[in-house]
């Protein structure tokens, strides 16, 4: 028999769900809906005051009670509420688990981008803001450069490295010039601290899409290359050189099978 307070039997709502706090209140939770209703002794099973603060649950529980209506007189069925005939299936059990789960906006330009695994996983970290800038391992009181290496200028930060540094504008630019990959040239588009979007709105231009989704990356894994380079090697490029080391670099890639990504000049 059903259970008045665990079962989901008020519209495929369950008591315990609708009404937490009364649920906690209520004294032999598992008597069925049947000895439940009769009477409304479920009332009486709540014990201590319900006070003004818990009215409006209990009275959504017993508007809800009384909508149910009055209950068959044969005996329980069980059914699965995922398909339309109510029998089980183990195809919608399978789709069960992706219920409530949204689709990321970095799937198409990070995770599908022909590309490495450490460039996707890279670029998946600078999108979510999880690289470690200076001003993350100033919070976590790490020793750190705090300025910029690269204009020595600013506090380095995910926004500053990737978007605002002049170098690294530079080197945007440059590339975005040399690879025709207008969306990629800071003049076309703005600063902004959610990453996310930026990377995103980079790889909108549908006619250099595939390849933005790479040169995207290999460029800022270069700025970031760079600032490596001077913080623990002492060694500096020119804009151009590191540039020059992103078409290398994309090259490979063209290589290893990746043939639409051949830079053209
Ligand atoms: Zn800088």
């Amino acid at each position: 028999m059903a259970s008045f307070w665990y079962d989901s039997w008020m519209q495929g709502e369950a008591p315990f769900l609708v009404a937490p706090d009364i649920f906690q209140m209520a004294r032999r939770k598992n008597k069925t809906v049947h000895a439940a209703l009769r009477d409304n002794s479920w009332v009486r099973d709540v014990q201590g005051r319900v006070t003004t603060g818990l009215l409006p649950q209990f009275v959504n529980l017993w508007t809800k009670v009384a909508a149910a209506g009055h209950l068959s007189t044969g005996p329980d069925v069980f059914t699965w509420k995922l398909t339309e005939s109510g029998v089980f299936s183990t195809r919608s059990a399978y789709h069960m688990q992706f219920l409530g789960s949204t689709r990321s906006p970095l799937m198409a330009a990070v995770w599908k981008a022909w590309a490495p695994a450490k460039i996707k996983f890279f670029a998946w970290l600078l999108a979510i803001n999880r690289l470690l800038t200076a001003d993350r391992l100033m919070a976590r009181q790490w020793p750190n450069c705090y300025f910029c290496p690269l204009c020595m200028r600013s506090l380095e930060t995910n926004v500053h490295l990737f978007q605002e540094c002049p170098w690294a504008r530079r080197l945007w630019a440059t590339g975005a010039d040399r690879f025709q990959l207008p969306s990629c040239h800071p003049d076309n588009w703005s600063i902004t601290t959610d990453t996310t979007e930026w990377l995103l709105g980079l790889t909108t231009n549908a006619a250099h899409a595939k390849k933005g989704e790479v040169h995207l990356p290999a460029h800022s894994l270069d700025d970031l290359g760079e600032r490596n380079n001077r913080i623990f090697r002492g060694q500096e490029r020119s804009v151009e050189r590191a540039r020059d080391s992103v078409g290398d670099e994309i090259t490979t890639w063209t290589w290893a099978g990746g043939k639409h990504l051949m830079p053209r000049e």
